[in-house]
């Protein structure tokens, strides 16, 4: 280890005895990874009313602050974004994925509503989506039995 390793690369506190993190190829001290990473801040979300502090990721920390939202709406605020895209499958109100990922099958063949038969296909489930979300992400795909 250099010298510079044992200090933070943001504050250049000494790191000796305390934890340390890795954020954009840097290693800083925990205060000044709780900051430039957002943890902590309070959040209510706009959507289910939830109140708390950010606790994920970064990336998800700044779009929980940007779009006021907890975690779990953030989730389904991205998979909203991405609706469009043919690798976003909503059948019976439950989100999938379509992945090439074998271990992923999720049984069954898939017919898009606008008649595209996607036939044996892998899935990733992404769970039930809540009913707030339901507008934002309608079915477009059923199972052909
Ligand atoms: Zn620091
Ligand atoms: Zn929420």
């Amino acid at each position: 280890m250099t010298a510079s390793t044992n200090l933070c690369e943001s504050c250049h506190r000494s790191l000796s005895g305390q934890m340390w993190h890795r954020l954009d190829d840097m290693t800083i001290c925990g205060p000044c990874y709780r900051e430039a990473s957002s943890i902590g801040l309070p959040v209510t979300c706009q959507h289910c009313g939830w109140h708390g502090v950010t606790n994920g990721t970064r990336e998800t920390n700044e779009d929980m602050i940007e779009h006021d939202a907890c975690a779990d709406c953030i989730w389904w605020f991205r998979l909203a974004g991405e609706s469009d895209l043919p690798d976003s499958i909503r059948i019976g109100g439950e989100h999938y994925t379509l992945t090439e990922n074998p271990m992923a099958r999720c049984g069954g063949r898939v017919r898009m509503l606008n008649g595209l038969d996607l036939g044996p296909v892998n899935l990733w489930s992404n769970g039930t989506i809540p009913e707030r979300w339901r507008e934002l992400l309608p079915d477009n795909a059923k199972w052909i039995t």
